[in-house]
């Protein structure tokens, strides 16, 4: 589904993505795990075009991305973004930050968007907050809208840059629960993440990233009980 060839990224003169080249099936769930600014949120950026690649191809169902003449609106809405600060808007209600890009993007029709966004709601367990705002919702709530508001406009893909990073330690659950039932839907998803146990359980595979390049990809029990580099050994002994 998602075909990454020589990904560089540069800002100025720091290397910040190096290469990197790999493949995403469809369905598949992979964890993104590495040090701090090893290039892991620079890497998913590159993927909707957030950041513009220096170098390299990255391609989504045979349309290079990368490719000047792609329309990045249109691709764009077939990949969610969750975001470790939730992003929501501020003065929507819970039920108006869902509906907005699919009425306004996808011209659903206020009914149809409504209706949608009720359903993604009581998927993620908030149904009863559809009338609060954003700032009356605790951080595990607002992540769980966050991710809800992703899957209204229906994505293919589904982007985590470290969802749970930000939230109090009793609100990670709810919104682990919520992307492991995402998961069992054969959505295709991308995950930085430093939950090593959610990686662990619930990616098909995990790439470990260091100084910008890729320097391990494997099944999780493999990466995890087995590391092949030192790299990634060094980090796991300071993690786990
Ligand atoms: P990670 O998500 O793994 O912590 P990032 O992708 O955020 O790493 O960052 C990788 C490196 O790129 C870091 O050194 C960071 O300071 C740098 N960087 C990230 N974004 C920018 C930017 N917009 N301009 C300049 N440097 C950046
Ligand atoms: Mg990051």
């Amino acid at each position: 589904m998602i075909k990454i060839d020589g990904l560089k990224k540069n800002y100025g003169k720091l290397e910040v993505l190096k290469g990197i080249s790999t493949e995403i099936a469809q369905g598949e769930v992979l964890a993104i795990i590495g040090p701090s600014g090893s290039g892991k949120s620079t890497f998913l950026r590159c993927i909707n075009m957030l950041e513009t690649p220096t170098d390299g191809r990255i391609s989504f169902k045979d349309q290079v991305i990368t490719d000047k003449k792609t329309n990045i609106m249109k691709v764009r809405e077939n990949v969610g973004m969750v975001f470790q600060h939730f992003h929501l808007f501020p003065h929507k209600t819970v039920l108006e930050n869902l509906t907005y890009a699919p009425m306004k993007v996808k011209k659903l029709s206020k009914g149809e968007a409504v209706r949608q966004a009720r359903e993604l709601l009581t998927k993620v367990g908030l149904a009863e907050k559809e009338s609060s705002y954003p700032n009356r919702l605790s951080g595990g709530q607002k992540q769980r809208v966050a991710i809800a508001r992703a899957l209204a406009m229906n994505p293919e893909v589904m982007l985590f840059d470290e969802p749970t990073s930000a939230l109090d330690p009793e609100m990670v659950k709810e919104v682990l629960e919520v992307m492991k039932s995402l998961a069992h839907t054969g959505m295709t998803m991308l995950i930085v993440t430093h939950e090593m146990g959610f990686a662990k359980e619930v990616a098909d595979r995990v790439l470990f990233l260091d100084e910008g390049l890729l320097v391990e990809e494997s099944a999780p029990n493999e990466f995890f009980s087995n590391p092949k580099s030192q790299r990634a050994k060094d980090f796991l002994e300071k993690v786990l």
